[in-house]
């Protein structure tokens, strides 16, 4: 079966073609710069040898409309797909499903008409992944399409854990509550661990850091999400490559008084230049890395402080959880770092959490264990593979037909 994977933004589409349930990618690509005078799309496909293949195409593409037909007539050419009309599939990624979307969900007019009202959780996202969707639906209206929320692994929080403790009609009028993201990637790599740990998922409490330019931690107890690290917004929780994380909320209200400057600009400078950037100038963990050991102090403060916040969420969830089987690192940083693991890690081996450094310093694009034959806590890189967990989610609510 195979299942076209979705994720579009506001001037871009992502795009990951499997094959199901096999887990074959037979394509992938992004198109970029839509509505710009110079539109890209770079496609990745199988060739005859198996390997993947680049294919650029360069054109004015006015709207996410024409975006879709040009993945179509690319995957088309490639001979991917015939036409997507005869996909078994579409899986779409939706950042916020607020509390009214709990699982994968097939996607009607009704469910359009929710995810607009939600807008104004995500303005930045859900008005995007909704012209994807509507897109699609018009394109390939004979295909069953599914929307997969970033918020519905996590709609399993306890009320005590999503309450903020403002007044309770805040919560109701304005559904100021903690939603938490990433959750099809937490989700993904919980069962990979269960799975590497030969466990079943719901006998495991885990917990689970996504440390992308985005980062978060969740708590899974049996298997399940029991608190998470960002909040309403993606803007709570770890420090971030351009996003602050949790702070004093009486600062905003400071640095009005005291620059002049507008609610939205202080919110802006804490989305954008806040963060890794904020502290050291610049977002990209690889650089900052190569400055610190160069002896720059303020990347050096920058790690550490990142690797504190991180230790400060690994004791929080540790204390709810109440047992720890594993710790989980996935994405960019958490894959790819081993400073960033060892220094979150570090001086945790009372809590049963110790890395054996030759094993943390390893390579590798497949799941691997890095903790000491002493730890009693398993510590996993695991690479998340968000589309997968999209395309797996999707076929599983279409097989429900
Ligand atoms: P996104 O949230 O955009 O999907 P990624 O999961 O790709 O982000 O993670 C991006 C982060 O991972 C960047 O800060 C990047 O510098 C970092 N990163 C990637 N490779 C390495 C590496 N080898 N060592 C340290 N950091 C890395």
């Amino acid at each position: 079966m195979k299942i076209l994977v979705l994720n579009s933004g506001s001037s871009s589409i992502k795009y990951q073609l499997f094959d199901m349930p096999a887990e074959t990618v037979l394509a992938s690509g992004v198109m970029e710069q839509i509505g710009e005078a110079q539109s890209r799309l770079t496609h990745y496909t199988r060739n005859s040898k198996g390997e993947m293949e680049e294919i650029v195409k360069a054109e004015p593409v006015a709207d996410h409309q024409g975006g879709f037909q040009l993945i179509g007539a690319v995957l088309s050419e490639s001979g991917a797909v015939q036409d997507t009309n005869t996909l078994s599939g579409i899986g779409h990624r939706v950042v916020h499903g607020g509390e009214e979307f709990r699982e994968p969900t097939l996607i009607n007019d009704k469910v359009i008409e929710t995810v607009r009202r939600l807008s104004p959780l995500a303005p930045l996202h859900n008005p995007a992944n909704l012209t994807g969707i509507e897109v699609a639906m018009q394109s390939a209206p004979d295909v069953p399409q599914v929307a997969v929320f970033d918020t519905a692994f996590h709609q399993s929080i306890p009320i005590y854990a999503f309450r903020y403790a403002i007044p309770q009609d805040l919560y109701e009028a304005h559904h100021v509550r903690r939603y938490g993201f990433h959750g099809t990637s937490h989700h993904y790599v919980a069962k990979q661990a269960a799975r590497l740990m030969d466990r079943p998922l719901n006998s495991l409490n885990l917990i689970s850091l996504h440390l992308g330019n985005g980062a978060s931690a969740a708590a899974v107890k049996g298997g399940i999400s029991i608190d998470t690290s960002m909040g309403m917004t993606p803007l709570e929780g770890l420090i971030m490559g351009t996003r602050c994380g949790d702070i004093d909320p009486a600062i905003i209200f400071y640095l009005k008084r005291k620059t002049g400057l507008a609610g939205d600009e202080v919110e802006s400078i804490l989305n954008q230049d806040s963060g890794l950037k904020g502290i050291c100038g610049v977002n990209d963990m690889r650089q900052i890395e190569e400055l610190a050991q160069a002896g720059n102090s303020q990347a050096q403060l920058a790690i550490e402080m990142v690797c504190y916040r991180i230790k400060k969420y690994i004791g929080a969830y540790y204390a709810v959880l109440g047992r720890l089987d594993a710790l989980v690192f996935t994405a960019g940083i958490g894959e790819k770092s081993p400073l960033i693991r060892a220094g979150s890690c570090r001086g945790l081996s009372h809590l049963g959490i110790e890395i054996d450094p030759e094993k943390n310093n390893q390579k590798s694009k497949k799941a691997f264990e890095i903790q000491t034959r002493g730890s009693t806590v398993k510590v996993l890189v695991i690479p998340t593979n968000e589309e997968l967990e999209i395309a797996e989610q999707t076929l599983a609510c279409i097989q429900n037909l």
